[in-house]
């Protein structure tokens, strides 16, 4: 843990609401912890953090988040493993591309120990919440909005960085048997120099349209592809995308339409670790139409934070679907593995992944 002397105001809960939650029946995200972390940005700088209990925000209804977006946030996981330590993942890469998100929004980057101090301090009060035991875990929620009253379109003067915990199991239940996709004809997330690779709140509300139309065709995600062309297939919803063509693994670079996933880049680190051919290169959608057609596409997974790994079961184009085969000895079984055993602590750290 950090040794640095950063002041926290803290208000502790007068009592915690740990003993009304079914932590065996939880809807990702809807339940948080006792205490959140809360910073104001004023007068050019970072006020004093506040430790204190999670409740409802007061905010002017001209507070600029409102009608101008500026919205960023940040998303990673705490485990606890069998002795009762507690870890975070790879913690230093969502400060940092938060920070770059925060660039591209035109908001003050968030200093290192205000995160890291106010979410070690966070963690420390409502450790309680983080259960052991496989799949369990804790959602961390860091994120910034504009709060200063004003209906100009210009860049808010203050803002608020908040943390707030929320208890999780894993993401897609066991059992279930993939990710349906549907790939974009039409609809577009990001562009070039727009803002796909910052984690603002807006790439998420244009995808919610496009979306319930795919939900409406059977889908459960878009898989997007470029806007200038939609030839090359991109991310989807909340998760970078894998394509396993005979034993070959590949998946589209990082731009500025992409978000540059932790586990992304983890699945690319385990995958040369374990000697496999990986391309990071242009993924097109009639390759992976060919492929599928002629047999030698094998696999398709998601990787986010969420779920580590999600395997794809499918995907439709143009009003056909092409189903996944059932294969034995699936990369993705191996990446969730190895990537899960490192964040709660069941395996050796090579990479020195855990904080
Ligand atoms: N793409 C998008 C658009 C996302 O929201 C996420 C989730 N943060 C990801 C990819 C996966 O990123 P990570 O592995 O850092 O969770």
């Amino acid at each position: 843990m950090s040794s640095t002397t950063l002041k926290i105001e803290i208000e502790k809960a007068t009592s915690s609401k740990i003993g009304q939650v079914d932590f065996d029946n939880l809807a990702f995200g809807s339940v948080f912890t006792d205490h959140m972390l809360v910073c104001d940005f004023k007068d050019g700088a970072w006020q004093t953090p506040k430790i204190k209990p999670y409740g409802p925000l007061s905010l002017d209804p001209s507070a600029k988040v409102f009608h101008y977006g500026q919205a960023i946030f940040e998303g990673l996981k705490a485990y606890k493993s069998n002795d009762d330590s507690i870890w975070l993942f790879r913690p230093d890469e969502n400060h940092t591309r938060m920070n770059k998100s925060c660039v591209r929004l035109q908001m003050p980057e968030i200093p290192k120990e205000i995160f890291f101090d106010g979410l070690e301090t966070l963690l420390k009060m409502d450790k309680d919440w983080i259960k052991k035991g496989e799949g369990n875990s804790l959602y961390i929620r860091p994120f910034m909005i504009a709060t200063e009253s004003c209906v100009s379109a210009s860049p808010s003067l203050e803002y608020k960085f908040m943390i707030i915990c929320s208890p999780a199991q894993s993401y897609f239940k066991k059992g279930m048997s993939g990710v349906k996709v549907l790939f974009a004809e039409k609809y577009s997330r990001a562009a070039n120099g727009g803002v796909g690779f910052a984690k603002c709140a807006g790439n998420y509300a244009g995808q919610f349209y496009p979306t319930h139309l795919a939900n409406q065709e059977g889908y459960h995600q878009v898989l997007w592809t470029d806007a200038s062309t939609h030839e090359n297939l991109e991310e989807a919803g909340v998760m970078n995308v894998f394509f396993r063509v005979g034993d070959k693994l590949i998946t589209a670079p990082t731009s500025d339409r992409i978000l540059d996933g932790v586990t992304r880049k983890s699945v690319i680190e385990i995958a040369k670790d374990e000697g496999l051919d990986v391309e990071v290169r242009p993924v097109t959608v009639h390759e992976i139409i060919a492929a599928a057609k002629e047999g030698s596409l094998k696999e398709m997974f998601g990787s986010g934070t969420a779920a580590v790994i999600s395997p794809i079961s499918g995907f439709g184009y143009k009003g056909a679907h092409y189903d996944l085969p059932e294969i034995e000895n699936k990369f993705a079984d191996l990446f969730k593995k190895r990537i899960s055993d490192i964040q709660c602590n069941k395996a050796k750290d090579k990479f020195g992944w855990r904080h």
